[in-house]
């Protein structure tokens, strides 16, 4: 099927055209310069800049793919989870299409669509299809969490998540705290490349056996993950050197924090495959476009046999390919149609795929 993907749940106006698993058009227009002197997102500006931007980044789209809006089979849109307001804008726009054209409206999960970007234009043997036994790590801003994905369009279980702050709230937190701005995620990615990633050892949370127990007696957090401590440590250890006036060893910092994350947050996905049988792996979100969680995680899921996915760079943070992606599935499966009455959700969870 042909599928129109929007999503507008932060940041990120996306449009995206997709033809089954094969990648047409994916137009991104970010207000993140909007956001930079705040240090994070401003939600009242997002709503309105996805206001000004979603017409254009629409037109964009349809041109890159060469289709016009009534050769689409359905429209899909993020219905959530995300900023109510900015959610709102790109669901508004989706149900006026829907009307208009009268294609049916599929409103999807923003967390599912991020696993189900991975399978676009796969360039290995597995294709399309979702193979059997697959998990999925989701690592995003707002998100990071563990899952079992018996399908993509009706089964999807949380296995783990963090307990604090997502991996990317810790990249950004940290690279503001080290003076590196804001997003800072890609900060740190590129900060950490001059720095030696040994040079501090931070915790990695939730690795002490009374919360992990044993793979016969786990501990309730034996699949979950804390990264605030990490956060305090990183201030800690930046203190200290500010407080015998000495220049903080930014890079340094940078390589040990990045080191810690990708570590404790590679370790329990493989552990979390092998434990609940789990041998395909998909990565998806934002901090999956960091370049030592990329090369860490495909080494232990060689070690492991694990069949890892992760998709092409700029297709990890938000965009609306990745909302087409998840709505080529729902439709192939038969799925019925979203109400064109249907709310923005704030806070949908990872369980409930479409709304
Ligand atoms: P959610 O998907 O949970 O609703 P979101 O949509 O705001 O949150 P994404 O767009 O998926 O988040 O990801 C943005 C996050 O990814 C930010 O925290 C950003 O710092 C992080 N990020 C982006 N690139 C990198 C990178 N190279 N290394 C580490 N983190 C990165
Ligand atoms: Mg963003
Ligand atoms: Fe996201």
């Amino acid at each position: 099927p042909l599928i129109l993907g929007i999503e507008t749940s932060c940041d990120e106006t996306g449009i995206g055209i997709v033809r089954g698993t094969q990648l047409l058009a994916n137009e991104v227009a970010s207000s993140m310069d909007l956001h930079v002197r705040f240090g994070g997102v401003i939600p009242e500006i997002a709503a309105r800049a996805h206001l000004e931007a979603f017409t254009p980044t629409l037109r964009r789209a349809l041109e890159t793919a060469g289709v016009q809006l009534k050769d689409v089979d359905a429209i899909a849109v993020t219905a959530g989870p995300g900023l109510a307001g900015a959610l709102m804008v790109g669901l508004s726009a989706a149900k006026g299409l829907a009307l208009a054209t009268g294609k049916p409206l599929y409103g999807i999960n923003h967390l599912v669509a991020h696993v189900a970007v991975g399978l676009l234009d796969r360039a290995d043997t597995t294709g399309p299809a979702l193979a059997p036994n697959t998990a999925a790590l989701l690592v995003s801003g707002g998100h990071t969490e563990i899952l079992r994905v018996g399908s993509l369009t009706d089964d999807v279980q949380l296995l783990g998540s963090t307990i604090d702050d997502a991996a990317g709230e810790a990249y950004d937190k940290t690279a503001r705290l080290l003076g590196l701005g804001y997003p800072g995620g890609p900060a740190i990615d590129r900060a950490a490349r001059g720095g030696d990633p040994a040079a501090f050892r931070f915790p990695r949370g939730l690795t002490m056996p009374k919360f992990e127990g044993t793979a016969e007696a786990p501990g309730k957090h034996r699949h979950n993950w804390s990264f605030s401590g990490l956060k305090t440590a990183v201030a800690r250890a930046a203190e200290q050197f500010q407080a015998q006036g000495l220049e903080i060893p930014v890079a340094d910092i940078a390589a040990s924090f990045q080191e810690a994350v990708v570590d404790v947050l590679t370790a329990k996905a493989v552990r979390a495959c092998q434990e609940h049988r789990l041998t395909n792996l998909l990565l998806g979100g934002g901090v999956a476009a960091n370049s030592r969680l990329r090369e860490l995680l495909a080494q232990r899921c060689a070690q492991a046999g694990i069949e890892l996915t992760v998709p092409p760079i700029p297709l990890c943070t938000d965009n609306g390919a990745m909302v087409a992606a998840l709505g080529a599935q729902l439709v192939a499966a038969g799925v019925p149609a979203s109400s064109l009455a249907i709310p923005a959700d704030s806070s949908l969870p990872v369980h409930r795929i479409s709304v």
